[in-house]
């Protein structure tokens, strides 16, 4: 099942070129109060609502894909979790480009750990990115990107793949410079996801994707999921190792070789085996 949230909060199935317009089954959320449960609602009841889209799609008005606003599939993730240098051939041309690296070694994930980007950082494939910094350089990272299901902590990597929902495209956008990643890669519309969640089951192992961005046509990024350092069963276990992971948040695996930068007017051409396609549009300040 392809899910997407699109115009105005609007909730969808995506079949081929085609959305029926589900949005009703909505209804059956519940009505909370403040203070707020953690996790993003329509995770925690995933499969309820997953059920009510299998009895009313059927019936449900069709509208042309083209014509909607694609919005993240998420709307209000408790965290946006994302793994730093996770491929080698990513490591390689960061410790090249001294733009990158601002002369000190650039090591694996496993020095790392993880990091956080803002949740007001978060931007579908209508609402593309904007530059706020437009005299600083700012690279495209695409990055298969999993949605949590179940939360949890301390989940083993024997079990991980059972805590997803589904798994998405996003964007990590990044200043190039010396402050904090949490800094340079949290600025509104920099965590782009999209276009629409694919659920667990019909995406299936999630070890061997490739994928691709483009720029306004031309090959920047072209890998497959198969040369991540730390897997995504592992990356989910760290995760939950450090902090409860909740229904909704997201996590971005890593970006691998080919990062680059963007300016106003570029498009970027995203597509995930399993997944689709989405542009991308870059926008000035
Ligand atoms: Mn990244």
């Amino acid at each position: 099942m392809k899910i997407c949230r699109f115009d105005d909060d609007r909730l969808g199935l995506v079949e081929g070129d085609k959305i029926a317009d589900v949005t009703a089954v909505l209804d059956i959320l519940p009505a909370v109060k403040w203070p707020y449960p953690p996790g993003d609602l329509l995770y925690t009841h995933l499969d309820a609502v997953r059920a009510e889209i299998g009895k009313i799609a059927g019936r449900a008005k069709r509208v042309p894909l083209r014509d909607v606003a694609l919005k993240a599939p998420v709307a209000n993730p408790g965290k946006i979790i994302a793994a730093p240098v996770n491929y080698q051939k990513h490591i390689d041309e960061a410790n090249a480009d001294e733009e990158i690296n601002r002369g000190t070694q650039v090591h694996a994930i496993d020095r790392y750990g993880l990091f956080i980007k803002a949740s007001s950082a978060l931007s579908g494939p209508a609402g593309g990115v904007t530059l706020t910094f437009p005299d600083r350089r700012i690279d495209h990272e695409l990055e298969l990107t999993l949605v949590i299901g179940k939360g949890g902590q301390n989940i083993p990597e024997a079990d991980a793949l059972k805590y997803v929902a589904g798994y998405t495209m996003g964007l990590d956008m990044s200043v190039r410079g010396t402050e904090d990643r949490s800094y340079r890669k949290s600025m509104d519309t920099f965590a782009i996801v999209g276009p629409w969640l694919v659920t667990a089951d019909e995406f299936g192992d999630p070890s061997e994707i490739g994928f691709e961005l483009k720029v306004n046509g031309e090959t920047r990024q072209k890998a497959n999921t198969r040369d991540l350092i730390f897997d995504m069963p592992k990356l989910i276990a760290l995760a939950s190792n450090a902090y409860t992971l909740n229904p909704g948040d997201i996590l971005m695996t890593g970006t691998p070789e080919g990062v680059g930068p963007v300016e106003p007017g570029d498009v970027m051409q995203c597509r995930i085996d399993g997944i689709g396609e989405m542009d991308v549009v870059v926008h000035g300040p």
